[in-house]
């Protein structure tokens, strides 16, 4: 009777290793999947530039030493694709480097500092845009590395202002709630339909190619912000009404006294 027991037991075991094992397999398959989708899609992206760089360049050869006003106009194409370019490989990088699993230095960030440096070197660059800022009077640290809290609010506040219309004022503001800091960026600028704010953080997504592609856009920095933030416990989403303006909110755990998350 005891022996049945055990034979009972093992095949027990092994039905519930079976279904770890598909479950495994399944995982494996999909994260195959997604990885092969990345590199079709990054190839895609690669491809566009490196094709117009391409045109630009034998119709130089062809008439750039006789006719002056293709030389000017296809050179400075010409040089537009190729930051195009070296913007999507730098962003490729990021992206693959916020995206490897290796752990992250407990760091601490001061949110107020670098804020106010950020602005400042904003309003030097965009004097025609106003940024208020709205910050807790005393502000624990962030449980972040400064560098990169620095770069996801770079490409936060760089959509504000790519996607604002003639009202180009952008409020940031940073609170404590609790056991974490509130970071949010709002503009009034052209908003994202209701139907696709949840794809804008998906890897190359653009509501508007040709509106992004004028101005730089490549559909990878909301990726990148997302993937750093969620390194560090952190979680990031967007409340938006279109034609109307973004709020994108951030969320990240304070340093607490030993330091620890
Ligand atoms: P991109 O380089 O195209 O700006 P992102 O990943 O940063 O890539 O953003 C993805 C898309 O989300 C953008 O192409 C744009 O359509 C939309 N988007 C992001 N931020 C805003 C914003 N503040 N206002 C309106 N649309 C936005």
């Amino acid at each position: 009777f005891q022996g049945r027991m055990v034979i009972y037991r093992q095949k027990d075991e092994l039905a519930g290793l079976a279904i770890v094992f598909n479950e495994m397999m399944d995982e494996i398959e999909k994260s195959f999947q997604q990885q092969k989708q990345f590199v079709e899609d990054a190839s895609h992206e690669l491809r566009t530039p490196v094709s117009i760089l391409e045109g630009h360049l034998s119709l130089l050869n062809r008439w750039g030493k006789k006719d002056p006003a293709i030389l000017d106009e296809s050179l400075e194409a010409s040089l537009f694709e190729l930051s195009r370019l070296k913007k999507l490989i730098v962003d490729l990088l990021e992206l693959t480097r916020a995206e490897n699993n290796r752990s992250l230095m407990v760091e601490k960030a001061n949110i107020d500092k670098i804020l106010h440096q950020l602005i400042k070197n904003l309003e030097m660059i965009h004097p025609d845009i106003q940024f208020k800022l709205t910050i807790d009077r005393i502000l624990p640290f962030a449980m972040i590395s400064e560098q990169h809290l620095q770069q996801i609010l770079i490409i936060l506040i760089d959509n504000a202002i790519k996607y604002s219309k003639e009202n180009k004022d952008i409020q940031i503001s940073a609170e404590q709630a609790g056991s974490e800091i509130l970071l949010s960026v709002i503009d009034n600028g052209i908003g994202i339909p209701a139907d696709q704010v949840h794809e804008v953080f998906n890897r190359f997504y653009r509501v508007d190619k040709a509106r992004s592609r004028e101005n730089g856009g490549i559909g990878l920095g909301l990726s990148i912000a997302k993937r750093l933030i969620e390194k560090y416990n952190g979680s990031i989403s967007i409340n938006s009404k279109e034609g109307i303006g973004t709020k994108v909110s951030m969320t990240l755990p304070v340093v607490t006294e030993n330091g620890r998350f």
